[in-house]
């Protein structure tokens, strides 16, 4: 069961509390049963031990990170771009490993039929109001707390082999764009004429994890001051 600390947590993170974020935290509960994981703390993150794959990028993936301690920041959260809400965790070195994956549709019977409009108007029509949003989060935070110790039964949790060894994050050498200063990471930096210049000045586009999961796209904001 998850506990109510870790809830806690998930809510400082993401800002609220809803199904999704608790699966999130569910799933990493009973793949980390399944693997014999009971902490993942300053060696085992500094090392990089445990990686989790996350499918998608929404809530799921918030809770995910919170139980895991397997964040975008510390490089054992690998944000695999295939759509799914399933999340897969192995140590690193190690061959076997679990993925759990949620059946939506089962979940979506627990949603009652009010709360499954308001979620229509306020997340995918956006026209709620502050107080629909504020109810949702209600009937939300009531679901989700039901959840903390979810029945199995609500996802497919299967064993999996790693066939792919993943490599750790590299340490890369910096260079010094020509226009504006910076320091980039080598691989990232352009070529142009003999120099090196940032994606930004040199003005061609770069991959980025957005709503829609990982996408080419322009660099969406310039330096005006
Ligand atoms: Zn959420
Ligand atoms: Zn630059």
């Amino acid at each position: 069961m998850v506990s109510e600390s870790l809830l806690e947590q998930a809510r400082n993170l993401h800002g609220h509390v809803c199904p999704y974020l608790v699966l999130g935290l569910r799933a990493s509960e009973i793949a980390f049963e399944r693997l014999g994981i009971t902490r993942v703390g300053v060696a085992e993150t500094m090392r990089e031990d445990v990686v989790a794959i996350v499918e998608a990028n929404n809530c799921f993936a918030d809770g995910v990170q919170v139980f895991t301690r397997c964040t975008f920041g510390n490089n054992s959260l690998v944000y695999l771009d295939t759509g799914k809400t399933a999340l897969t965790v192995f140590r690193r070195g190690e061959k076997r490993g679990v993925r759990v994956y949620v059946l939506s549709e089962r979940v979506r019977e627990l949603l009652q039929p009010e709360v499954g409009e308001l979620w229509r108007r306020v997340v995918a029509e956006r026209r709620g109001s502050r107080e629909d949003a504020e109810r949702l989060h209600e009937a939300f935070e009531k679901l989700g707390r039901g959840m903390l110790n979810l029945s199995e039964d609500f996802f497919k949790i299967s064993e999996v082999e790693v066939v792919e060894e993943l490599e750790r994050a590299p340490i890369f050498e910096s260079v010094r764009c020509e226009s504006c200063g910076e320091l980039v990471m080598k691989p990232r930096a352009v070529l142009k004429d003999g120099k090196w210049f940032c994606a930004s000045c040199a003005g061609v586009p770069v991959q980025a994890v957005v709503g829609r999961g990982i996408s080419t796209v322009k660099v969406p904001f310039r330096e005006v001051s």
